[in-house]
């Protein structure tokens, strides 16, 4: 299907005559499709989305039937998962956590220092905990790293050490396993090798329970290259033993393939002798381009000379693409691709006072 022939793009063409851009546009079919491949492809790993990667319960809704539950890393996320999904398990992590977070009723709690352990003892609480290591090991190729060196991300291998010697001879926290989300931006024959280092250590320990993390690897250069979850789970498969829990949790390369932000162009304007098209909105409402410092992929409808597109804001860091080959006029629709995660919610959206964008879900 080419993109004119989408639905998505109906959507954004109908918003567009309707004046309701800016927009974020999610194609809910499209998400359910990628999940259900997903699912297949893991088999018997057990399968946590990343809630951070994007709250919004319309996706999380799409998602949850197909996983066995949601990663959290703060006492907001606690409240969401816990309003929306009652039900579901949930997995909560993350480095600085409140009282209030480490001692929540959780299905895995995953412990990132041995003072955590200490609080917990203290506060006299149980709980059901993996250990989240960090294992120096050659991470190559990441885009962000948070593993194999020093981060403020786990412990080293004598901070578990550390907690396994005080949770020996007590049962009220119990241990279940190891946790290790070591890097993203990683294709599967790298996840694998990856996988293979942490179960050798995680066997080391004794421990049959292994979150091997998300960071699944997703490129805004090539939004077609997709990551490979049928080499992944295949390998996993074949590297479980009998009596081994996997976990894996991922985040952005579920959600963000299903969503769109979609604007205008406000001016075209020629600068030192560069092509600036000025659009609605910006990073602002989607902040992925300027983390990121990459070009934010689109839909090229007219080929043209090379673009700089911005957003409204009046600081050089509002750039969403440079140099795109497009042709481009003012009152255009613009359609940026794979803003379906930290996206919108990584946002600093009150920055100079300009509306939000409006929402739409199809499928
Ligand atoms: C952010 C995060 C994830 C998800 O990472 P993605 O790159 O979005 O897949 C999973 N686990 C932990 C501990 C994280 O911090």
């Amino acid at each position: 299907m080419t993109a004119t022939t989408l639905p998505i793009r109906a959507k954004a063409l109908e918003l567009a005559d309707a004046g309701q851009l800016p927009a974020y546009v999610y194609d809910l079919a499209d998400l359910d499709a990628h999940m259900a491949a997903v699912r297949a492809a893991m088999g018997d790993v057990e399968v946590y989305y990343a809630v951070k990667a994007n709250p919004d319960p319309n996706l999380m809704r799409v998602i949850a039937p197909y996983v066995d539950g949601f990663e959290i890393a703060s006492g907001g996320e606690l409240a969401h998962v816990r309003e929306h999904f009652p039900d579901s398990r949930i997995a909560l992590g993350g480095p600085g956590k409140t009282d209030a977070e480490l001692f929540a009723d959780v299905y895995r709690l995953h412990i990132e220092s041995p003072s955590e352990i200490r609080r917990l003892f203290a506060a006299g609480r149980s709980a059901d905990v993996l250990l989240r290591v960090n294992l120096d090991i050659p991470i190559k190729g990441a885009s962000l790293a948070m593993g194999g060196g020093a981060t403020p991300f786990g412990m080293d291998p004598d901070g578990v050490v550390e907690c396994l010697e005080m949770l020996a001879g007590q049962d009220a926290v119990r241990l279940r396993g190891i946790h290790a989300h070591l890097a993203s931006g990683l294709d599967a024959p790298t996840m694998l090798e990856l996988a293979d280092a942490i179960l050798d250590y995680a066997r080391g320990l004794g421990v049959t329970e292994i979150n091997i993390g998300g960071g699944m690897a997703v490129s805004y250069s090539d939004p077609e290259s997709r990551f490979d979850w049928q080499t992944y789970g295949a390998g996993l498969a074949a590297l479980r033993r009998s009596g081994e829990t996997f976990r894996i949790e991922p985040g952005r390369s579920i959600s963000v393939y299903c969503g769109r932000y979609v604007t205008r162009v406000l001016d075209v304007k020629r600068v030192h002798g560069e092509l600036f098209a000025v659009v609605a909105g910006g990073t602002h409402h989607i902040r992925t381009p300027a983390t990121k410092g990459h070009s934010q992929p689109m839909v090229i409808d007219e080929p043209g000379e090379p673009t700089t597109i911005v957003g409204q804001l009046c600081t050089p860091k509002d750039t969403m693409a440079r140099h795109v080959p497009v042709s481009l006029k003012a009152g255009g629709v613009v359609e940026f691709l794979m803003a379906g995660a930290y996206a919108w919610n990584i946002s600093h959206h009150d920055f100079l006072m300009h509306p939000k964008p409006t929402f739409h879900y199809i499928g």
